[in-house]
């Protein structure tokens, strides 16, 4: 099976929906591998975001997933990136199609209650920024 990574953002911890975010991925076929809730510090959320470091919103960003606790997951499915793309809809909430997790918990471009990988190759990269390769051999 494929695998992604998917975070849920410190908007949805908030507003305590990652209950519900997880309940939605589990709804659509993803099996949770590995889970850790944490704190990203300035430095790890920088890193994780090297990739927008010349956009304009990175600052922001940097600030805002290091404002409260986050959940990573490492979620295994058939197709997994492509379908997590799916059902987290698009960077803007507003633009997001009814029903996907961003329409559903996200309140602005910025805080759209998660995050998913782009592609298997970050994919995996991203799952080995917060998990060792023993947590992500897939289990039972
Ligand atoms: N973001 C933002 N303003 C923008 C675009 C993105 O604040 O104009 C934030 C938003 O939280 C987004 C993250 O930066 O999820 C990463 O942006 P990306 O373009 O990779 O969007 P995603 O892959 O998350 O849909
Ligand atoms: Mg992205």
């Amino acid at each position: 099976m494929d695998q992604t990574l998917t975070i849920i953002k410190p908007d949805s911890m908030e507003a305590k929906n990652a209950g519900n975010i997880l309940a939605h991925l589990e709804g659509e076929g993803f099996q949770i591998q590995a889970l850790k809730r944490m704190r990203l510090s300035q430095a790890q959320a920088q890193s994780f975001y090297e990739v927008h470091r010349e956009r304009p919103f990175y600052d922001s960003l940097v600030a805002y997933m290091t404002s409260g606790p986050i959940i990573a997951v490492a979620l295994a499915r058939e197709d997994a990136v492509a379908h997590l793309r799916k059902v987290m809809g698009a960077t803007d909430p507003a633009n997001a199609e009814a029903g996907t997790i961003r329409a559903l918990y996200g309140t602005s471009i910025e805080r759209n209650a998660i995050h998913g990988s782009d592609s298997p190759e970050n994919a995996h990269k991203e799952s080995l920024f917060f998990f060792s390769q023993a947590e992500l051999i897939a289990a039972g």
